[in-house]
C-alpha cells in the first residue's frame, strides 16, 4: 500500500486498470467498497479526511498493489487522473453529522462540486451516496424514489437531509449539462462489520451496548421502525448501479424491505447476545423518522438486485465483528 499524507504529494496513477477515486473511503460503507474493487484489480485511490473514518478500516488492503490513501477534505479541490468517482464522503451518523453541522452541509455541496467538476475534466463516470433520508419523516410508506419526501429544512438534521438532496440536485444538473454519466443511490439503513464502536447509530449502539453489560438505550418508546441492510447486499447494489448497461441516471432505492421497530431491534440484540443489559428509555430526538421501508421495485426490475442476508444472520456476523472489536481494546488496556 502506497501510504500519501498529503493532497500537493499526488502523483498521477497507473493507466493500466480502471483509477477509481473513493472519496469516504476510510468510513464504514467506503472501506468494503475499496475492499471489492481492489479484488476486481482496479487501482484505488481512498480520498478521506478521517473525521469519522479510520485508518483501521484500511489495514487490511495494504497487500493490494494498487491501493492508496490521502487525507484529504473534499470541501478543498483536488485535481487527479481519474476514470471513476465514488462519493462517499460525509458523516452518515445523526451524532456526527450534527457535531459540525456547517462542515456537514459543505461536504454535501461544496465537497460534491469538486468532486463532479473533476469528473467533467476527466470525463469520469460519477457515483453519489444519497440517502433515505431525503424522504425526511415520509408520508408514503414505503417510499419509492418518485416520492419528493417530508424534510425540515430547519432542524437539526437538515444539514444532513437537505445538504444531501442539495448534492442530489447538483448531480441532476451536472447530468443536464455536461452529459456527465452519473449514478445516485439513496442508501436505506445499513450495518455491519468496520461500523465504529462509538458511531452512535442504533444497530452498534445496541450491540455495543450489550456486550457490555450496560444499558440498551431506546430513544422514544421504541415504536418507530427502520429497514436494516447488511453492507455485502449494499455493495453488490452500488455494483450493480455503477456498472448498469443501459446507464440508469435517476436514484435508485438500495435497502433491505425487512422492516422492524426499534423495539424489535433491542429484543433481538437482548436474545442473541444473552447479555443482562437492561433496556432503558431515553428522549426522541427532534425531528426522527417515525418509518422508513424502501420500495425497491426499480432495484428489482433494472438491476436484477435484491437483498440476500437475513437480519439474523446479519447481527450474528456484526456481533461477532463487535465481539473482536471490544477484546482488542481491553487487551490493549491490560498492556
Ligand atoms: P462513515 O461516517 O463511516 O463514513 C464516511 C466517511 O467519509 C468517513 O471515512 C469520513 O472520515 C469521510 N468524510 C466525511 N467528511 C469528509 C470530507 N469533507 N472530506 C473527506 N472525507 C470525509 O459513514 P458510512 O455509513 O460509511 O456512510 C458512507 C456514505 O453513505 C455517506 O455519504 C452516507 O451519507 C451514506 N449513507 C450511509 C448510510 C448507512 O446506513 N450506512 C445510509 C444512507 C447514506
Ligand atoms: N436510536 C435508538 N437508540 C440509539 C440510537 C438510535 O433508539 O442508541 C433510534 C433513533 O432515534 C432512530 C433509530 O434508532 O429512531 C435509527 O437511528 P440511527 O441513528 O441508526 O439512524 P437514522 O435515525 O438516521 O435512521
Amino acid at each position: 500500500m502506497s501510504i500519501v499524507f498529503s493532497s500537493k504529494n499526488l502523483k498521477p496513477l497507473s493507466t493500466s486498470r480502471r483509477r477509481i477515486l473513493v472519496a469516504g473511503g476510510a468510513g464504514f460503507l467506503g472501506s468494503h467498497l475499496c475492499e471489492r474493487l481492489l479484488i476486481e484489480g482496479n487501482t484505488v485511490l481512498c480520498v478521506d479526511n478521517f473525521s469519522t473514518g479510520r485508518l483501521e478500516n484500511l489495514r487490511h488492503l495494504r497487500g493490494f498493489e494498487g491501493f492508496s490513501f490521502v487525507r484529504h477534505d473534499i470541501v478543498e479541490p483536488l485535481d487527479l487522473p481519474v476514470d471513476e468517482i465514488y462519493n462517499l464522503a460525509c458523516p452518515a451518523s445523526p451524532p456526527h453529522y450534527q457535531l459540525d453541522p456547517i462542515h456537514t452541509m459543505k461536504t454535501s455541496v461544496i465537497g460534491s462540486l469538486n468532486l463532479l467538476e473533476l469528473a467533467v475534466r476527466n470525463q469520469a463516470r460519477i457515483f453519489q451516496a444519497s440517502t433515505s433520508e431525503v424522504y425526511g419523516d415520509p408520508h408514503v410508506h414505503p417510499q419509492p424514489e418518485a416520492y419528493w419526501g417530508n424534510v425540515n429544512s430547519f432542524g437539526p438534521r437538515a444539514c444532513y437531509d437537505e445538504g444531501k438532496r442539495s448534492a442530489e440536485t447538483l448531480f441532476y444538473d451536472f447530468h443536464k449539462q455536461h452529459r456527465l454519466d452519473i449514478r445516485v443511490v439513496r442508501i436505506f439503513n445499513t450495518y455491519g462489520p468496520r461500523m465504529r464502536p462509538d458511531d452512535g447509530r442504533v444497530v452498534s449502539n445496541f450491540i455495543v451496548q450489550a456486550l457490555k453489560g450496560e444499558d440498551i438505550t431506546i430513544y422514544g418508546d421504541g415504536s418507530q421502525s427502520r429497514s436494516f441492510c447488511y453492507v455485502d447486499d449494499l455493495i453488490e447494489g452500488f455494483h450493480r448501479l455503477m456498472y448498469a448497461e443501459p446507464a440508469i441516471h435517476t436514484p435508485v432505492n438500495i435497502g433491505n424491505p425487512g422492516e422492524f421497530t426499534v423495539r424489535e431491534l433491542a429484543e433481538r440484540i437482548v436474545a442473541m447476545t444473552g447479555t443482562k443489559s437492561k433496556i432503558v428509555y431515553h428522549p426522541l430526538p427532534v425531528d426522527d423518522p417515525r418509518q422508513r421501508r424502501p420500495d425497491i421495485s426499480i432495484a428489482k426490475k433494472e438491476l436484477g438486485w435484491e437483498p440476500t442476508v437475513a437480519l439474523e444472520d446479519g447481527l450474528r456476523s456484526t456481533i461477532a465483528y463487535f465481539e473482536r472489536q471490544l477484546t482488542k481494546t481491553s487487551a490493549k488496556l491490560v498492556e
